[in-house]
């Protein structure tokens, strides 16, 4: 729950901004460092998530990876948003 709170928290800076403003925001000093520490705080939940669980981040992450990569073959996929039932 912690988790999708900072999430929440992190997307709060983006809500209703297009790419292209988000994008700028990002860049704006007093605002990315808002950002950032939203950041490290879903990061410091996940691994902390990852450590009570006994999940290899680094594995999973590979994994993971790994089954996109088949999923969302390049030749299909690239400068598509579709989902991959419907490429
Ligand atoms: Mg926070």
């Amino acid at each position: 729950m912690a988790l999708a709170a900072e999430a929440a928290e992190l997307m709060e800076h983006f809500l209703w901004v297009s790419p292209e403003a988000s994008a700028v925001i990002a860049g704006q000093t007093a605002k990315r460092h808002k950002i950032e520490e939203e950041l490290a705080d879903i990061v410091i939940y996940a691994l902390e998530f990852a450590n009570i669980t006994g999940i290899d981040v680094a594995a999973a992450v590979e994994k993971k990876m790994a089954a996109n990569a088949a999923k969302y073959p390049v030749e299909k996929a690239r400068g598509r948003a579709e989902k991959y039932d419907e490429l």
